[in-house]
């Protein structure tokens, strides 16, 4: 067992940090405060292959592993967390299942100019009535001749007011339940595919994300990804891998929040000496320093796991639920040590505090995350797929 990255790797990290610190981060405060959506930032993601990391680079993508996805991921995020949400959803939740399901026919038009950027994707699971339970989806697709006849909404969708496709996710078969959801890739712009207005958010204020209405929409026949009824699968599959994406989100929003809180530890005086001199600071530091390298290790792990090729779901869901709790954790401590300038919007901790809730809610809330691990310890107990 080792613990250095490879070469590679290494590389995505100091490229990517680099990318952070020096376009990002500049304009992370200004993104929040306007509710701006990063255009500027996208087009760089797409110049530095960040928006198809792991698909393969014959389609356009920059073939890189699910590792160097996490370490990107959490970068990005430590620079902006807006940012750090839409590069996921493209790679993730959109080019993740099209490559895997799509046929060679139609990753020419579905998978290569969104790997490369050229255009970007959003996924459509959700709906008003139904979001932890998935299963149970009102949207309909009815097959007509060579079309299908979409009906239906999808709610919260990441990229969706911009999006140049959508992975949706429908019932074909509503009588067998989750047996009898299929899935289709849209493209914006079809007949009956309504963007409604942008949510209002508490955070990650530059992602945009919006209803999706399907008001008689037709779909070609072909748009169909992978087989009749087995949509729920593919989107149980791909939260497995999204999953990895928003824990190193959450990583780097925490990062973020710690280093702000040592910062200012070493600068604010009280009683005539810096708190980082008293221990009560101290301790809270090494709790949110130990905690984020714990977090790490379960999100890289999990992404290990996905590049061994082997079935991540109960680590990917640790490794989600465990990082989204510890941004939580250290942005509320981030703000404590920072007294009351913490919750001043001058400083940037508020910001992290606000961005890192979203990590506990999307992709599975924490109780979903809880349930997908309960059911695999109870089956299968205490060691995952890796051994350890
Ligand atoms: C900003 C944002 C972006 C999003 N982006 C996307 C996107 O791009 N695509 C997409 O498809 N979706 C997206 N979502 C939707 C998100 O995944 C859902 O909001 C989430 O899965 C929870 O569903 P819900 O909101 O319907 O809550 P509900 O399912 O109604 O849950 C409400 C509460 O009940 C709990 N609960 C539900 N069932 C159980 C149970 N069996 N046991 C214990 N507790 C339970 C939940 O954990 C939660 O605390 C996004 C959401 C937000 C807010």
């Amino acid at each position: 067992m080792e613990f250095q990255l490879t070469d590679i790797q290494e590389e995505i990290r100091r490229m990517t940090q680099e990318f952070a610190a020096k376009e990002i981060r500049p304009l992370a405060d200004e993104i929040d405060k306007k509710a701006r959506h990063p255009e500027e930032l996208v087009r760089r993601m797409a110049e530095l292959g960040l928006l198809g990391m792991m698909v393969p680079e014959e389609w356009g993508g920059a073939g890189l592993d699910a590792v160097s996805y996490a370490i990107a991921m959490e970068n990005v995020s430590w620079g902006c967390a807006s940012t750090g949400v839409i590069m996921s959803v493209n790679n993730s939740l959109y080019c993740d299942p099209v490559q895997k399901f799509a046929t060679d026919k139609q990753k020419e038009t579905w998978l290569r100019p969104f790997a490369t950027g050229e255009k970007v994707g959003c996924f459509g699971l959700t709906e008003p009535a139904s979001g932890s339970d998935a299963a149970h989806m009102n949207t309909r697709a009815e097959k007509k001749g060579d079309r299908y006849i979409l009906r239906g909404q999808k709610n919260f969708i990441t990229n969706g007011p911009f999006a140049d496709a959508i992975v949706v996710f429908a019932a074909t078969d509503p009588s067998v339940g989750a047996k009898g959801v299929s899935t289709f890739i849209v493209p914006k712009g079809s007949k009956g595919y309504i963007v409604e207005k942008n949510d209002d958010k508490l955070g990650i204020k530059g992602s945009h994300s919006c209803t999706i209405s399907f008001d008689e929409c037709e779909v070609p026949a072909e748009n169909r990804l992978g087989e009749d009824g087995h949509g729920f699968k593919i989107a149980m599959g791909t939260l497995d891998g999204g999953r990895v994406g928003i824990a190193s989100q959450a990583l780097g929003i925490a990062r973020a929040a710690f280093e702000a809180a040592r910062d200012w530890a070493l600068e604010r005086k009280a009683f005539g000496e810096t708190i980082s001199n008293f221990q009560a600071i101290q301790f809270k530091l090494a709790d949110m320093a130990t905690e984020i390298d714990a977090a790490r290790l379960l999100t890289w792990r999990a992404a290990y796991a996905k590049d061994k090729g082997l079935r991540n779901s109960r680590e990917s869901a640790m490794a989600k639920l465990y990082a989204s709790e510890v941004a939580m954790k250290v942005c509320t401590q981030a703000i404590q040590v920072f007294g009351g300038y913490g919750y001043i919007r001058d400083y940037p901790v508020e910001r992290h505090f606000r961005d890192a809730k979203i990590c506990e809610i999307y992709e599975g809330t924490s109780e979903i995350q809880r349930i997908v691990i309960s059911a695999n310890v109870l089956k299968q107990g205490a060691m995952g797929v890796l051994g350890v």
